[in-house]
């Protein structure tokens, strides 16, 4: 797939014994550590690193041209993608193993549980980035854009870059993070609530945010419901679940063909199942 923003082209690949691990065991640090609360930003950060991880083993990143730089990109960078190229990326690698579809459970104040699905093509389809009118890219700094303001000599003036996964993750991790995403990402002449907001548009506008809520009505008391949707979380509980019961088949696949743990931790999941449901099957006839 291309990623809407920097062009570049992504990958993906199975994932192996080695990945499913340390899926898992990022999983376990992460609620070990943040079991006070999941929902504090410290436990976000903690998931978009886990996130970062999952996409630097199964993802690569190349640039679309053809020219030798065609090679692999570096893990570090996804930190310097904006948060919907990665989130796209993360979507993109969720449609590639599971499908397009997604299913999302609701459940209701009335205690009335219902399913809505979403089609990943048709969220990502809604999150496409556009330039305003307003705004080019600067000609000094590579990567921040100017947007124009009526009185430039004036001071009225402002540059902006989009904010990076690198960014998100400093902010959750500030004790203020709006306003370290501002100083970092805004760059303005006279730096007024106004600057700061016309900044904030055209970010939006040229990122859009991926991770948007889920609407639905319930239908047993028709009051509507809304789940925000966290493409980080969504994707590596997936990736966790069809990872959870390694150990037992790595286990089975041991104890049966006397295999070394590295052999079956190399082989790609799918292969790993396959024996592990044959033993199963053997075992009960
Ligand atoms: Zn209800």
């Amino acid at each position: 797939m291309r990623l809407p923003i920097s062009g570049l082209e992504v990958s993906f690949r199975l994932p192996n014994g080695h990945d499913d691990l340390a899926l898992l065991e990022g999983g376990a640090r992460e609620s070990r550590n943040n079991r006070a609360d999941l929902r504090s930003s410290e436990a976000q950060a903690a998931t978009l690193e886990c996130a970062i991880d999952a996409l630097s083993r199964l993802a690569e990143l190349r640039h679309a041209s053809g020219e030798s730089s065609g090679a692999a990109i570096k893990m570090s960078a996804w930190l310097t993608l904006t948060i919907t190229d990665f989130e796209s990326a993360l979507l993109g690698l969720r449609a590639f193993l599971f499908g397009d579809t997604v299913r999302c459970v609701l459940r209701c104040a009335c205690t009335e549980r219902m399913e809505i699905d979403f089609s990943i093509t048709h969220l990502l389809s809604e999150a496409r980035p556009g330039m305003p009118g307003r705004v080019q890219p600067c000609a000094t700094r590579p990567g921040w854009f100017e947007l124009n303001q009526k009185d430039h000599q004036a001071g009225d003036w402002t540059i902006f870059r989009l904010p990076t996964v690198a960014d998100q993750l400093f902010a959750l991790r500030s004790p203020k993070p709006y306003e370290l995403l501002a100083e970092r990402c805004i760059d303005s002449g006279r730096p007024t609530r106004r600057a700061t907001a016309s900044a904030e548009r055209a970010m939006e506008s040229m990122s859009p945010t991926v991770s948007c809520p889920i609407h639905g009505v319930c239908a047993a008391c028709g009051a509507a419901l809304n789940r925000q949707l966290h493409v980080p979380s969504l994707v590596l509980d997936e990736l966790r679940a069809s990872a959870a019961s390694m150990h037992d088949e790595v286990h089975a696949i041991a104890a049966t063909y006397h295999w070394e743990e590295s052999a079956i931790l190399a082989m790609p999941q799918v292969r790993r199942l396959a024996y592990s449901d044959a033993i199963r099957q053997a075992g009960s006839r």
